[in-house]
């Protein structure tokens, strides 16, 4: 029998209509003759209320306790659900991560998965019942302590279950028809994508097209799994996420694939750096101590007469007390005179494997920017994308006057979005 595994986000279990919508949607799946296990998120945005809850009464909340929080929310959704399918007359049994069998990092906030032990499920799925999973959380088995897996971890529960579990397609269930251009939030007319690559997912995912986690994209692209993201609030086919096609065979594949913004970094600049060999290192010695993905990263043209620099980097807006108390433990040593933070920074992506092979991507890019009267801070390319820092403010002008000049308009009216608050 195909096994399919199901993940259903936030907005598709806002409430309890919205579960008893799903429960329908997995029992047909289930009736059609499958298999079925699913992950389930946190009602609406139950997650960001349990956030502002521990903000209320902390500002440093151990992240230990942070995490039991947490994980509060998945265990709500997965019992309600499990116990809307069996009104509908179908078995469902519902489990915790660590129940579930997902193994952690002990890393809390951002663990990683390491192993899926599925015996529970497959035995509930032998039973003929539907397991019901609580995304985005696992257990450390050294600690014994559950953890979490980051925003938008359930999308890497699913796709970690499908890999474990050996399924034939892993369905990410959402508030929109599929991936789009850019985020129809913003870009009304931005066109679905039938297809798009490991690759170009993983980019766009990891520039702030929140529609996929990226560790999501970055497992499946591992255990080749395929993933097709598609909306519950509709019957349409999705944008299916898959490896690439072998050379030639899809000659239709556009250039790019679609632009993405991000609203969630900042900026840090460390003024009057001495422009020596090794400073830089030290700085970002320090940082990395401190456990903070850095993004971009720009120079100055240091200044001769004085010998020092400016050096600015980009990191998540919510890593940067930890970095900058990293940095300035270590003042003396890096010898900096300042340190300034903005946090009023936004970032805009243009994603396309095609942009290997085009020359004229960069400066249509920037044209389109420039035309916009938008001012570039930072750039950084790869060979499939291009990534520029403006002001936060000019973002939304920004994507959509990059999205029309690469004409990336649909031609059959605008997207939809079905639900969900956009936070
Ligand atoms: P869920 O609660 O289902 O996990 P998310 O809010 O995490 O949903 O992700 C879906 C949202 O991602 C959409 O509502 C949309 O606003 C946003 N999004 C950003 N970029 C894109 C894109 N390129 N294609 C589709 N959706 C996108
Ligand atoms: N509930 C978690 C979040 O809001 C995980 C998820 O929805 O994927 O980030
Ligand atoms: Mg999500």
């Amino acid at each position: 029998m195909p096994l399919v595994v199901q993940k259903y986000g936030g907005s598709s279990v806002s409430d309890a209509e919205a579960i008893q919508r799903v429960a329908r949607r997995i029992v047909e799946t289930k009736r059609a003759g499958n298999d079925v296990v699913v992950a389930v998120s946190a009602m609406g945005d139950t997650t960001d209320e349990l956030l502002d809850l521990a903000n209320a009464v902390t500002s440093d909340a151990a992240p230990r306790e942070m995490d039991i929080l947490l994980t509060a929310g998945e265990r709500i959704s997965m019992a309600l659900l499990a116990m809307a399918i069996r009104e509908l007359g179908v078995g469902a049994q519902a489990f915790t991560g660590p129940q579930a069998g997902v193994i952690t990092t002990e890393h809390h906030g951002r663990a990683r998965i390491i192993d899926v032990a599925p015996g529970r499920l497959q035995k509930a799925v032998a039973d003929g019942d539907v397991a019901i999973v609580a995304g985005f959380q696992g257990l450390h088995p050294e600690t014994q302590d559950v953890t979490t897996l980051g925003r938008g971890g359930s999308d890497t529960t699913a796709v970690a279950l499908a890999a474990a579990l050996n399924a034939d397609v892993c369905e990410i269930y959402t508030d929109v028809d599929g991936v789009f251009t850019a985020d129809p939030r913003i870009v009304p007319s931005a066109r679905k994508l039938d297809r798009v690559s490991y690759d170009e997912m993983l980019d766009l995912a990891a520039s702030g097209a929140k529609v996929l986690m990226p560790r999501c994209v970055e497992y499946a692209r591992r255990f080749d799994v395929p993933i097709h993201v598609r909306s519950s609030f509709s019957g349409l086919e999705g944008t299916w996420v898959t490896g690439d096609t072998a050379e030639g065979e899809d000659m239709e594949d556009p250039i790019i694939a679609g632009v993405a913004h991000d609203r969630s970094e900042a900026k840090i600049t460390v003024i009057g750096v001495p422009d020596v060999p090794g400073s830089a290192a030290r700085l970002f010695e320090a940082v990395a101590t401190s456990d903070v993905n850095i993004d971009m990263i720009v120079q100055n043209v240091s200044a001769t007469v004085t010998g020092v620099t400016d050096i600015s980097f980009t990191l998540p807006a919510d890593s940067v007390p930890r970095a900058t108390k990293a940095i300035e433990a270590d003042r003396d040593g890096i010898g900096y005179a300042d340190l300034t933070t903005d946090d009023t920074i936004g970032k805009i992506s243009l994603v396309g494997a095609g942009m290997r092979s085009n020359s004229g991507v960069s400066a249509k890019f920037f044209t389109a920017l420039r035309d916009a009267g938008i001012n570039i801070e930072m750039i950084t390319t790869s060979d499939i994308r291009i990534s520029v820092v403006t002001r936060a403010e000019k973002l939304d002008e920004a994507v959509r006057a990059v999205h029309s000049a690469f004409d990336l308009d649909s031609n059959d009216g605008d997207a939809v979005v079905y639900g969900g608050t956009g936070r």
